[in-house]
């Protein structure tokens, strides 16, 4: 049995931002992650200034790929506009795994099954063994499926369903579009390109607005596809698109059982405008490491709940 003090099942932006904390503070402590680093994650990979700030990442000093953009090229239905605004993309393979890998924490190689309570410590899978444990597992989260199931229950409204594809592609436009509620997409489609000639494509809304209109995922990306081509910003690929669920944010989420702490996409803290996750997922991660270190309560109260404002450059 391999005991520590904190075990955090999940090494996404959530779980690596808890850990950087972590080991600022010596804290004795494990990141479980099913998947070996670095790792595929279907995302956009838009990140606003905010998570450069959260993180003290300075741009110039990131050692991949960074794009910055000084404005978004925006339809809302048939209303075309330029957003002058102030982001950033990054793509997800290999932020993902330097930031895991900045704090070089102590990363075993597991999927979590099971977890028990014995004697106030959690066993997980009779093989790790800790007073905390932090569920940093995204949508399904071991963590929050065994001691928060009830919680997510209350906004099954919120789920997004999302599709993308990231590929390389030497592309001529290098300006982020984003197309809102289109051909009555309950959300919106973005092209965004990448450093060193990469884009990633895709689309995301609710599921719940898309079930009651009998409308699918599959049939917008085939719009997509015809957008993408007609506007000449990608010719020729051959898609192989990726899906992927999560949740935005709730009203009260629950956050704690207990020494059990849950973060980012575990407790679905996207924004409720954009879906933004990144952002908050690192903010909660960061939240969890102070309320261990300093024995406090851990709350998300002041994660952001919509993106709008950082677009705008109020934050
Ligand atoms: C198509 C798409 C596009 C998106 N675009 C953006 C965007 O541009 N900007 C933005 O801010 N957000 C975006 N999001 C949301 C964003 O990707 C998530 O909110 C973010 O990844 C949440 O981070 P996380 O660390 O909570 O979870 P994740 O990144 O999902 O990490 C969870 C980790 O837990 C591990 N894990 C899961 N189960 C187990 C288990 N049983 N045992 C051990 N390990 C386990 C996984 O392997 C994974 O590494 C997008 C989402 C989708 C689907």
């Amino acid at each position: 049995m391999k005991n520590v003090d904190v075990i955090i099942v999940g090494g996404g932006p959530a779980g690596a931002a808890c850990a950087w904390k972590l080991a600022q503070h010596q804290v004795n402590f494990l990141v479980l992650d099913k998947a070996t680093f670095p790792r595929v994650k279907p995302c956009a990979g838009w990140i606003t200034p905010l998570v450069l700030r959260d993180l003290e990442i300075d741009p110039a000093d990131y050692p991949f790929g960074i794009k910055h953009f000084t404005n978004f090229q925006v339809s809302i239905k048939d209303f075309h506009f330029k957003l002058r605004t102030n982001q950033y993309a990054i793509r997800r393979v290999e932020f993902d795994d330097w930031l895991l890998h900045r704090s070089d924490p102590a990363l075993v190689h597991h999927t979590v099954k099971e977890i028990r309570v014995e004697d106030d410590r959690y066993l997980i899978d009779k093989t790790f063994s800790a007073k905390t444990i932090v569920g940093a597992g995204g949508t399904n989260c071991p963590i929050q499926k065994t001691f928060f199931k009830n919680e997510l229950n209350g906004h099954k409204g919120a789920l997004i369903v999302a599709q993308e594809e990231e590929f390389a592609y030497e592309y001529h436009d290098d300006r982020c579009h984003l197309w809102f509620f289109q051909n009555g997409l309950p959300g919106y489609a973005w092209y965004v390109p990448k450093a060193n000639g990469f884009v990633n494509v895709g689309l995301g809304g609710s599921a719940a607005k898309l079930k009651s209109n009998n409308d699918t995922l599959k049939h917008h990306w085939a719009l997509l596809v015809e957008k993408l081509d007609k506007m000449g910003l990608v010719k020729g690929h051959e898609y192989k698109p990726v899906g992927h669920s999560y949740f935005l944010r709730g009203k009260n989420p629950v956050v704690r059982q207990g020494n059990a702490f849950i973060i980012g996409d575990a407790i679905g803290l996207a924004t409720r405008d954009m879906g933004e996750g990144i952002g908050p997922a690192i903010q909660s991660g960061i939240r969890t490491a102070e309320a261990i270190l300093s024995s406090q309560d851990y709350s998300v109260k002041s994660i952001q709940k919509y993106s709008f404002p950082s677009l705008l450059g109020f934050r």
